[in-house]
């Protein structure tokens, strides 16, 4: 079963002459355990695809489905389910809370999550073992960042998504938090979607997705990986 299939996918904020079409009727079959680049310009409808298929926000016409469960039609509550149960999310800047170390910052999730990992084998799998006592302030940017990625997977979800992560960083840094993202779907097994403007990050994906004005215009698959 894929992971995502999306039909006829429309997206449109506002009404009239003021109205962006920012996804102009997307087709797209995802199967599970890939690393999917989603690239192309900015205003191209890479977050707003994102954001629909992470439960974020709600389409305007159009179908999209998570392991064949139907995410247009879910309500409110069961979107809300959805995204706590299967659904990590990682963005451009970490979203931590500076009063917590990296541990408690991994932990304020996994006490709410079902089926967590430890906070500390969430922080050893991003290579932060040795950090997990220091608070965000002492952390270099690729390290806060590698904390929101432990954040986000520890609670051993279906799929992360992943909006501009390496936006902030020094291209180095960029490249080691690209490695974790890898190492992340190597050794868990989760589909990791990663939206971005930076077409070195390509080649380390199973799949491309190319984006124009709101469409899809190719879809490229990478017969090799290459490290990031
Ligand atoms: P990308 O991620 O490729 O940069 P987005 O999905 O963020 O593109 O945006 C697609 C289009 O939708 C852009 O024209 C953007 O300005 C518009 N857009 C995105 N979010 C909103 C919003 N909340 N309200 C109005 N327009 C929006
Ligand atoms: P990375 O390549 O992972 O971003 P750096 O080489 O930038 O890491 O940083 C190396 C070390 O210096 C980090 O382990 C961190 O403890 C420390 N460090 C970096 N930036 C800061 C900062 N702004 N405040 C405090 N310590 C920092």
């Amino acid at each position: 079963r894929n992971a995502f299939s999306v039909r006829g996918l429309t997206k449109t904020y506002g009404e009239g002459h003021s109205a962006v079409h920012a996804l102009r009727g997307v087709d797209l079959d995802l199967p599970k355990g890939e690393i999917v680049v989603l690239l192309g310009p900015s205003g191209s409808g890479k977050s707003t695809l994102l954001n629909i298929l992470g439960g974020l926000d709600r389409a305007t016409s159009g179908t999209a489905s998570f392991e064949g469960r139907e995410l247009t039609t879910m309500s409110d509550p069961e979107l809300t389910r959805y995204r706590r149960d299967h659904v990590g999310f990682v963005f451009q800047f970490y979203n931590l809370m500076p009063s917590l170390t990296a541990f408690e910052n991994v932990e304020l999730v996994t006490e709410i999550s079902e089926n967590p990992m430890e906070p500390g084998e969430a922080l050893r799998l991003v290579g932060l073992a040795e950090r997990q006592q220091h608070f965000p302030a002492q952390l270099s940017g690729g390290e806060q960042q590698r904390v929101a990625i432990a954040r986000a997977v520890a609670k051993q979800p279906n799929v992360l998504f992943c909006d501009e992560p390496t936006g902030a960083l020094d291209s180095t840094t960029g490249r080691a938090v690209l490695r974790v993202l890898r190492d992340v779907n190597q050794e868990l097994g989760t589909t990791v979607l990663i939206v971005t403007h930076a077409a070195a990050t390509a080649q380390m994906a199973d799949r491309v997705l190319h984006f124009a004005d709101g469409a899809i215009r190719d879809v490229v698959l990478n017969e090799i990986k290459l490290d990031p």
